[in-house]
């Protein structure tokens, strides 16, 4: 039977003829089937999959040179272009809309062979943290179907999780991908802001939007990375900067130690669950008895981030979704004695879903004439006051840590009346993506509510090498053997 461990030792089998790139679309295809309770995909490229799947093994087999990512079966979240493939952001307003061209991370997919087998449920315009703002319906985490797989990249996060893919792909803009991975019990990775072009990627906050990868282990996240950030001219926010070594030898750094800071408040927050704090303090001590620097700093503004966030990311989702009104495309009102006004108004109300008007709403507030300069500048100095205290942290350390999030996986339904509590529950990831640096998620405990969390990793801008080696060194040496078996 097919097994997939990692993307290098599936390349093996297949140049020892030991499986065929047809033979993983074919179980990926039946293991989908049997596990759509889970709602994890909404669109599955089936036919055409087989048939890119049937190529690459001819391809291959007559010697062609293969692609990085040759014949490697990957979900993409509702909100990334592919080209003649349904594209909704998991809405109301783009029902039936279907994408015109390609994401430049899709195109370097396909440029190095992946195979994309579906699109992934999220939460709508990538706006939540649990996936049940998708029209949709909810995800669920396939540890335990009660709970939420998190969000807003859930369907990313569980086709990895249950093993309907090899790897994925999400966006962050403030932990979708950290978040349900740390829900899940898998890596989810953020990289530097403009490390990934976002050229066809829906935008909901662009000064904070990130393309990021899902995989079960980070020679995967890494070889996926390397891929889909090559050079871009559609994005005036991309930075190349080449890969100085794209390969992940554990060997070659594993006894490497680190200058670690971490933040006090961030543990001693009343939020925090008082098992994940104290598996964590522990696992901190541990790090420090192997040889690694670890400090407690102080950190005053954690509980300004959230707000930061929310005012300026509603405030550019207001602005980017003013697109959608009903005339260019997506879901327009067939009531035909409306005037303009009327008609924009009624569009937008019926396509929309509610948590998506609650932030336009709010993002039109706080850019309004009165209010700009109470809300919105402020959170932009928050902004760079974090961004400043940030680099200064950096002078004495190589990498923060902090926990994921606060809680393990939710139940379905436990927050969804109310907004604030929600937001609050993204306290530990939005710090990441106000200042750009990039961030992963690594899964190394269980609760003992039987759920997974992880442990979260930051370092310097376009530092991911960096960040990939300690992740490594974490993952060899730290993870708990008893992890959920999916
Ligand atoms: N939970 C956050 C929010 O709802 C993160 C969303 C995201 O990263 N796309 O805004």
């Amino acid at each position: 039977m097919f097994i997939f461990h990692s993307i290098q030792g599936y390349h093996a089998a297949l140049q020892d003829g030991k499986t065929t790139c047809e033979e993983a679309v074919l179980f990926y295809l039946e293991k989908i089937e049997n596990t759509k309770h889970l709602n994890a995909f909404v669109s599955i490229y089936a036919k055409e999959t087989l048939e890119s799947a049937k190529i690459l093994d001819q391809n291959r087999k007559s010697g062609k040179q293969t692609g990085k990512l040759h014949g490697v079966v990957i979900g993409i979240k509702d909100v990334i272009a592919y080209k003649d493939h349904p594209l909704t952001a998991s809405s109301g307003i783009l029902k039936n809309f279907i994408s015109i061209y390609n994401a430049t991370a899709v195109e370097y997919l396909l440029q190095e062979e992946a195979i994309i087998i579906g699109h992934l449920n999220c939460d709508e315009f990538a706006m939540g943290s649990t996936n049940e703002n998708s029209v949709y319906g909810d995800v669920l985490n396939a540890l335990d179907e009660t709970r939420v797989p998190g969000g807003s990249s859930g369907g990313s996060a569980v086709a990895v999780q249950a093993g309907l893919c090899m790897v994925s792909l999400g966006s962050d803009t403030g932990g979708s991908v950290r978040q349900p991975a740390d829900f899940c019990g898998i890596v989810g990775f953020k990289p530097t802001y403009g490390k990934i072009s976002r050229y066809g990627l829906i935008a909901y906050a662009s000064s904070f939007d990130q393309i990021g990868i899902f995989a079960k282990n980070i020679p995967d996240v890494n070889v996926v990375l390397d891929v889909i950030s090559g050079k871009d001219d559609f994005d005036s926010t991309y930075e190349f900067l080449p890969a100085k070594n794209a390969e992940i030898n554990y060997n070659d750094f594993k006894d490497k130690k680190f200058k670690i800071a971490y933040f006090k408040d961030a543990l001693n927050h009343p939020g925090l669950d008082p098992e994940i704090n104290s598996t964590l303090s522990s696992f901190l001590k541990r790090l420090a008895e192997d040889g690694h620097e670890v400090h407690p700093i102080n950190f005053d503004y954690l509980d300004y981030i959230v707000p930061a966030y929310y005012v300026l990311t509603t405030a550019e989702s207001s602005s980017n979704l003013s697109r959608f009104d009903g005339v260019k495309f997506g879901y327009r009102s067939e009531n035909k004695n409306l005037n303009l006004t009327d008609f924009y108004s009624e569009s937008r109300s019926k396509g929309f879903g509610k948590e998506v008007k609650r932030r336009i709403l709010l993002g039109t507030f706080v850019l309004s004439a009165g209010y700009f300069d109470a809300y919105f500048t402020k959170a932009q100095q928050i902004r760079k006051l974090l961004i400043d205290h940030t680099n200064l942290i950096f002078k004495d350390f190589d990498v923060i840590l902090l926990p994921t999030a606060p809680t393990t996986a939710f139940k379905i339904g436990e927050k969804i009346n109310d907004p604030i509590s929600m937001y609050l529950a993204d306290i530990y990831t939005v710090y990441a993506n106000l200042v750009g640096i990039p961030a992963i998620s690594l899964p190394l405990f269980n609760h003992s509510n039987g759920m997974p969390f992880g442990i979260q990793a930051m370092t310097t801008h376009f530092n991911e090498l960096y960040l990939f080696q300690l992740s490594e060194i974490l993952m060899q040496q730290y993870k708990s053997s008893e992890n959920p078996p999916l």
